[in-house]
């Protein structure tokens, strides 16, 4: 008999503000009692979700079971920045025609399986759009070292056939309202979230497909039974043939992939519902999505009241945490470095208040890959998103339900062909060092 108990399950620092400044939703449905089903998923986050849709999908009278330690969009698939991006950060290819270009090609062509796959969702169960904007972003640029590396990624970009265009200073003023950026380069494959808007509701469309969606359901415990495992909740078990663990970082709680995952905290502000006046003095369009030149930088948003009000989200600072807990004194030194980003970039509106700051969880491996594939006969993993999971995950939640299913894709055999995660160094060197590095590049990043 095989037992796995999570070590922990999540604990969240400061509020899930995508899911606060949308309607209130219904009472959480917990898993009340004991199950079988032909499919358990662990995690109800981007992962989770699309592996449920895609179980769906491929196993129409299979039952499958959802099990969410807290509320949908209240972990990091709630808590993020809301950019599904199909161009990875780095491009590869250094000549357009070899290897490099193939492979980013090959990226490109996952996260927009991917994307398509989210987009037939918001279709399928009338998912209001404001909560799947097909608005492109743009790459911001503050300092001569971002413009000079938003040019050779154009150059890359249309080596690669990918349409690209540049804004000059004028034109971000024009989008933003901001003096800040001297020129930004404009993508039109992303797709900017409300990501609660957009967990939630896949959530609600999957109930109506069938599927047992039980949130406050943390799974504590897996243990074998028989040819079947046995996931022990609070107040109920579901026993089935078939386990996806799309829990990402914590992953590791159960004991896999030891000392082989980086559990990073990101953190962002949200500031209150800016009023007619303000949103006067601030001018540009009502919906933009800045990220930065230098991925160490700024992220910037601006949504409108379709998304949950006229607000501006600042999202910076990155800590290694390998206990997965950010503290609240974490959260507090990233909203006052928050502020000063805001205050930078719109002086004008420098009385205006946050109303929200917080963390989340993100989890990455040190060579870039995820973990997906089958750990243990029946147990699958659909794991570590490398810090792109809105898109990411929705390729591993796939990738995982196919191979679950029997299918094979072009996504399992990208996924499958990726190595392990390499170790970790040794604790506490790799929490000092990690954190160092963080802290280095983040002011290297400077204006970006
Ligand atoms: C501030 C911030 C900004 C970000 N910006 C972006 C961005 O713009 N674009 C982008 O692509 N990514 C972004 N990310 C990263 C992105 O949010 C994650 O990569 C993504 O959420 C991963 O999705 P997931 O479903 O794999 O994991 P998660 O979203 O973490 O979902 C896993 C779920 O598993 C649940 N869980 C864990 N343990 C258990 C258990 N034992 N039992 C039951 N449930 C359990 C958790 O509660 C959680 O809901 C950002 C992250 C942060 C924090």
């Amino acid at each position: 008999m095989t037992t796995r108990s999570a070590r922990r399950l999540p604990v969240h620092t400061g509020p899930a503000a995508w899911s606060a400044i949308l309607p209130g939703q219904d009472a959480p449905r917990p898993l009340e009692g004991n199950r079988n089903a032909e499919f358990a998923i662990v995690g109800g986050g981007f992962a989770g979700l699309s592996a449920a849709r895609r179980l769906r999908q491929l196993n129409p009278q299979a039952r499958i079971v959802v099990l969410e330690a807290g509320r949908l969009a209240e972990g990091a698939s709630g808590r993020n920045s809301g950019f599904m991006i199909d161009l990875p950060h780095d491009l590869a290819s250094d000549d357009y025609a070899g290897k490099g270009a193939e492979s980013d090609r090959a990226l490109i062509g996952l996260n927009r399986t991917a994307i398509n796959f989210a987009r037939e969702a918001v279709k399928e169960y009338g998912i209001n759009p404001a909560f799947f904007d097909e608005s492109g972003k743009v790459n911001g640029a503050a300092s001569p070292a971002g413009d000079a590396h938003n040019r050779s990624y154009a150059a890359h970009l249309t080596g690669l056939g990918e349409a690209n265009e540049r804004l000059d200073a004028k034109a971000m003023h024009a989008l933003t309202g901001s003096h800040h950026y001297l020129s930004g380069l404009y993508t039109p494959g992303t797709v900017t979230l409300q990501p609660a808007g957009y967990i939630r509701s896949l959530g609600a469309g999957l109930r109506c497909d069938g599927v047992e969606v039980c949130e406050n359901s943390g799974v504590s415990r897996i243990d074998s039974a028989g040819p079947d495992w046995a996931l022990t909740t609070r107040h109920g078990i579901v026993t089935a043939s078939t386990v996806i663990l799309a829990n990402n970082g914590h992953l590791e709680s159960f004991g896999f992939a030891r000392r082989r995952l980086m559990h990073i905290f990101l953190f962002a502000s949200m500031t209150v519902d800016l009023d007619a006046d303000t949103l006067k003095t601030l001018a540009g369009a009502p919906r933009w999505g800045i990220t930065p030149s230098d991925p160490m930088g700024t992220t910037m948003r601006r949504i409108d009241t379709a998304q949950g009000g006229n607000r501006i989200i600042t999202r910076t600072c990155g800590a290694f945490l390998p206990g997965m807990q950010a503290g609240p004194a974490s959260v507090r030194r990233a909203a006052r470095i928050h502020r000063q980003k805001f205050n930078d970039r719109f002086p004008a509106l420098n009385g205006v208040r946050q109303e929200f700051s917080w963390a989340g969880h993100l989890c990455l491996s040190r060579n870039g890959v995820s973990v997906m594939r089958e750990l243990e006969p029946g147990i699958f993993s659909a794991c570590v998103q490398n810090g792109l999971g809105t898109a990411r995950g929705t390729m591993t939640g796939i990738g995982a339900a196919e191979l679950a299913s029997g299918q094979t894709s072009a996504i399992t055999k990208a996924l499958a062909a990726e190595g392990e995660p390499v170790k970790l160094p040794p604790s506490p060197f790799a929490e000092i060092g990690a954190n160092a590095v963080l802290r280095w590049k983040e002011w290297r990043a400077g204006k970006e």
